[in-house]
């Protein structure tokens, strides 16, 4: 029978296909039913592996040598411990009979559920333990993987028909995506602006997030429709839905194809107001997408991306690399590199978030400066890559004075670090500041003094005004970029860095919104930064628009207060 639900629309089209349900994709766990022949042989399986990672733990504590730090062997018997608890020893055999289920998907829910459970845990020591749990898991993981087991039978079709069905995903999961062809993908969790939800955005597939309980109620290969403009899924659907959306899917095709056609034509208003229209990346492949759709330049790299699903981080060389393709690929137009922006939902391999709200936590700038050679690091692979190209620097998540003076300290250092090694680099390289604390946009003019331009950082900045946690699903329904709160806030920075002639661009997701294009070029910005993908239909929106008509009516939109009547007011000035 069919069955209909609804979620957060993240990224528009529709996508036919079978459902494919998955887990943390770090560990690459996929479901499949075991006949019910075959469980007992299923439960042997995973209880070999638990021999197997018992007898390598034992092996290490005889082979710690004598000048090991105590901790070593602290450790091992902790590891030893949270194997042998029933919670990973017991309650995964449990779960396989219970639900037919192979071993590893067994593992992957238990790790689930006492992942939550931690993160309830207010004791910051015992929190921290979380990582414990997940190397002990990995190593019982890795086992399985090794071992034969049942194999399932042929899945339908290929990648580009699957749809990912998950509880919730990282940021870093999702980033693997990039290497497949997935048809879409969908999570329980998650809302609009999460980082999950934007690099979703940027695999240009249709995603939807917040479905609350598809994971549960959706079965491995099930025939469905993702609409992932409208937030909904249909689950085994009936052949005239299937018919119709098939019709929906080509009609978003052709649209798609028309728009490319606006490539290269140059963004300016009606009254011939030139508007700069970048794109937001996560990672240097990204560039062919970049270019693909005109961009005239990259308004945010988020570099913190070169530093997940790995064990060892990123060194200076590599980093550099990075830097100087992106900054070479662009052939001379400017390229805006934020310095990493770790913590909170985008941990490195084998940390875990600290703090009891990482999200007001030990996040960005915070982080790097707090990490000095970790970030002299970074500055240095920026500065070297910058003598080949148009290069910026952008500094994530600022609030005050006296960071915005530490960090060019570092930067100043990290120049010094080069000169005496005659290292080339961009003597006048720009630096600029994210603005996406309220604090910051409300002292707007330090920022304007001590930097070189700015760039409004919307999500966030939406999430600390509101108070609204933006992976938070069930939370997500109050975001609201329209909020009078975020539309004086944004306005008064853009006009203050308008007044000062600094600078002013607009990274956050608001950029990609073809709706809030009018209101945000009526706020007087001329700069925005967005996933290549959204950048075609907001150029049309660009080219569409007369900035004399729209400035006196989004003048009375800042005015307004009244929720109700600001939507209408936003659909006559798209009209
Ligand atoms: C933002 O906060 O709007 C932004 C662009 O940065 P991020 O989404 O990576 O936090
Ligand atoms: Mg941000």
């Amino acid at each position: 029978m069919s069955l209909t639900l609804h979620g957060i629309p993240v990224s528009g089209g529709i996508a036919i296909g079978h459902a494919h349900l998955v887990s943390h994709a770090r560990l690459e766990v996929a479901h499949y039913v075991v006949p019910q022949a075959q469980i007992a042989e299923e439960l042997t399986r995973f209880d070999a592996a638990l021999t197997t990672v018992r007898a390598e733990l034992e092996e290490l504590r005889t082979q710690i040598p004598a000048n090991a730090p105590q901790e070593f062997d602290a450790f091992l018997n902790l590891h030893l411990m949270i194997l042998n608890d029933t919670t990973l020893s017991k309650a995964p055999r449990v779960i396989i009979a219970a639900e037919q289920c192979n071993a590893e998907w067994a593992l992957k829910v238990q790790l689930d559920s006492l992942l939550d459970q931690f993160d309830q845990i207010e004791d910051g020591y015992l929190r921290e333990r979380k990582a414990d749990v997940i190397q002990v898991v990995e190593r019982l993981m890795k086992v399985l993987f090794g071992q034969p087991g049942y194999t399932p039978p042929e899945r339908a079709g290929d990648e580009q028909n699957l749809i990912l069905v998950a509880h919730d995903l990282s940021p870093a999961d999702v980033i693997q995506f990039k290497q497949h062809q997935f048809a879409s993908f969908i999570t329980d969790l998650g809302g609009t602006t999460s980082h999950t939800a934007i690099v979703a955005r940027s695999l240009n597939i249709p995603s939807i997030v917040a479905l609350h309980h598809a994971r549960q109620l959706i079965r491995e290969n099930e025939l469905m429709i993702v609409d992932g403009t409208q937030g909904v899924i249909i689950v085994d659907p009936d052949p005239q839905a299937l018919a119709e959306y098939k019709l929906r899917q080509h009609q978003w095709e052709l649209e798609r194809q028309k728009l490319k056609r606006l490539r290269d034509t140059r963004a300016a208003t009606l009254d011939e107001i030139e508007i700069e229209l970048q794109a937001n990346i996560e990672l240097p492949d990204d560039i062919a997408d970049v270019r693909e759709n005109g961009a005239t330049g990259v308004g945010l790299f988020r570099t913190e991306f070169l530093f997940l699903n790995r064990d060892n981080l990123p060194d200076e060389d590599e980093q550099f690399e990075a830097y100087r393709r992106v900054v070479r690929e662009m052939e001379g137009l400017p390229v805006t590199i934020r310095t990493y922006d770790l913590g909170a939902d985008k941990q490195i391999n084998g940390s875990v978030s600290t703090g009891t709200n990482p999200a007001l936590g030990l996040r960005a700038i915070r982080l790097s400066l707090t990490e000095p050679q970790m970030f002299l690091a970074q500055l240095r692979a920026l500065l070297r890559a910058s003598h080949y190209g148009k290069l910026k620097i952008l500094i994530p998540m600022l609030m005050s004075a006296p960071e915005i003076a530490q960090t060019l300290g570092h930067i100043a250092q990290a120049k010094q670090m080069l000169k005496d090694k005659f290292i080339p680099f961009d003597q006048k390289i720009q630096v600029g500041g994210m603005i996406e604390i309220p604090a910051a946009a409300l002292a707007i003019n330090t920022f304007i003094n001590k930097l070189d331009f700015l760039s409004i950082g919307t999500n966030d900045l939406i999430q600390y005004t509101l108070a609204i946690d933006r992976t938070d699903d069930t939370v997500s329904h109050l975001y609201d970029p329209l909020h009078p709160a975020v539309l004086n806030l944004v306005a008064h920075i853009i006009k203050a860095c308008n007044k000062a002639g600094k600078p002013i661009a607009l990274c956050g997701e608001m950029a990609g919104d073809v709706q809030l294009t009018r209101l945000l070029l009526g706020f007087g910005l001329r700069q925005l930064s967005m996933h290549p993908a959204r950048l075609l239909e907001v150029k049309q929106q660009v080219l569409r628009t007369r900035l004399r008509d729209i400035v006196p009516q989004v003048g009375k939109m800042l005015r307004a207060d009244d929720p109700d009547k600001l939507r209408a007011m936003l659909a006559r000035l798209n009209a």
